[in-house]
């Protein structure tokens, strides 16, 4: 196996040496034991909705300080799309059949959306599209995101100085070997790259774009080198299409020195494809990873944490599974959206959007476009109502919404 000593020194993750002198079924019976402690859709929503009145009143206090919804979750993580186009033809998201849908904005006018929602409280911004590589004027963007300061400290209190925004994209990496030095010197902080097969042919047919696998790949490596490591990879698994990659997706984890993240499938592509047998659930990927070697579990990162993490027992490789469908993480939720036609959706299943945009076009003042933006995420959905009896497709899909 070929190391690649610099990401394995990053991934080389320390764990408590009581998990690996564990007895394997041991291990295996501990992991399980919290997995099964893990949240249900229902738990996820009901946690925040049982909170008392106190409690909500409290939170209703706040609301002229930071961005909080009506349950009292703090909007901390805004994800901007800067286009729809896109270049690939993912098969679990596009049909390839339909183009781009709707507008993009000048650059600046997202920039001035952007400075809202930091002035009330989000500290993470995520590019996306579409394909946000697309997009001309995306390094000018960051450069002046870069310059960004949070308004608010860890504590919650307000700040004048803040802290620089922690800056994310998510990119198809078609075209990141060629831009990756750029997107870092430009500030971006972090990247993670769709990736849905470790091999060539069965990626090629995902994306429908042939030879893609290998300009991918030389992206992650470039990323990499330029010091925007560690890489996230995501992917998506299918049943019957990429399932049998997981085992390769763990070693690709351990060699290359990527976060591999798999990602439950989501109806949210443009051709009604999506079957609850087509998703893979977290419990059947944990169950295989393990199998292949000892997993154990890592802590979240912070409390809306999407990702369940876990490295082996050897502490190389990182990989975690986001799983929206067999275990939602909404009453967590620290995120909205900005669309490329400058909407706001405050959940991925949302049934309409907010027009951001036609308020700053018809004049709005910053204080004006603060209590439309207030008045909208006050409004976000409790959860959402996957494979649930009535479940309604979203009224934009997830190429057009920004993943
Ligand atoms: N084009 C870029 C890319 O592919 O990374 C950014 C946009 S894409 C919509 C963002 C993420 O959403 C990707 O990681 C993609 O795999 C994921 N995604 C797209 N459709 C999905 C679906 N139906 N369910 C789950 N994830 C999906
Ligand atoms: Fe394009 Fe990303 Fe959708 Fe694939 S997942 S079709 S790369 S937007």
């Amino acid at each position: 196996m070929q190391q690649n000593n610099r990401q394995v020194a990053i991934l080389r993750v320390p764990v408590p040496a009581a998990p690996w002198r564990m007895h394997r079924q041991a291990l295996k019976r501990s992991l399980m034991a919290h997995l099964m402690s893990y949240k249900t859709m229902d738990d996820a929503a009901t946690s925040v909705l049982e909170r008392t009145a106190d409690e909500r009143d409290s939170h209703a206090r706040q609301e002229r300080g930071r961005l909080r919804d009506k349950l009292g979750r703090a909007i901390t993580d805004l994800r901007v799309s800067v286009t729809d186009r896109c270049n690939f033809k993912c098969v679990y998201c596009r049909t390839g059949n339909e183009g781009a849908q709707y507008s993009e904005l000048p650059i600046a006018d997202y920039l001035r959306m952007v400075r809202r929602f930091v002035a009330l409280g989000v500290e993470k911004v995520r590019l996306t599209g579409g394909e946000p590589l697309l997009r001309s004027g995306l390094l000018e963007m960051i450069g002046e995101l870069a310059k960004m300061r949070t308004a608010y400290l860890p504590d919650g209190t307000s700040t004048e100085e803040g802290r620089p925004l922690d800056i994310a994209l998510t990119t198809n990496g078609h075209l990141l070997e060629h831009m990756a030095g750029s997107l870092k010197e430009a500030g971006l902080n972090r990247i993670t790259v769709s990736m849905d097969a470790v091999d060539a042919e069965t990626f090629a047919a995902i994306t429908r774009v042939p030879r893609s696998f290998d300009r991918v790949l030389a992206g992650i490596r470039q990323a990499k080198s330029v010091g925007l490591g560690p890489v996230k990879v995501n992917c998506v698994l299918l049943r019957g299409f990429n399932d049998g990659q997981i085992e390769q997706f763990a070693e690709f984890s351990r060699r290359e020195g990527v976060i591999v993240r798999f990602i439950e499938f989501m109806p949210l592509e443009e051709d009604r494809s999506w079957r609850p047998e087509t998703v893979v659930p977290m419990d059947e990927i944990v169950g295989r990873l393990d199998a292949y070697r000892p997993l154990v579990e890592l802590p979240p990162n912070s409390v809306s944490e999407t990702a369940k993490r876990f490295t082996f027992d050897d502490g190389l490789g990182e990989v975690g599974i986001i799983a929206p469908v067999s275990r939602p993480f909404c009453g967590h939720c620290s995120r909205v959206r900005l669309t490329s036609d400058g909407k706001i959706r405050t959940c991925l299943f949302s049934q309409s959007d907010h027009d951001l945009y036609g308020e700053m076009a018809r004049g709005g003042t910053d204080s004006e476009l603060d209590a439309y933006i207030r008045k909208v995420v006050m409004r976000k959905e409790a959860r959402h109502h996957i494979g649930e009896p009535g479940f309604q497709k979203p009224s934009r899909n997830m190429v057009h919404i920004g993943g």
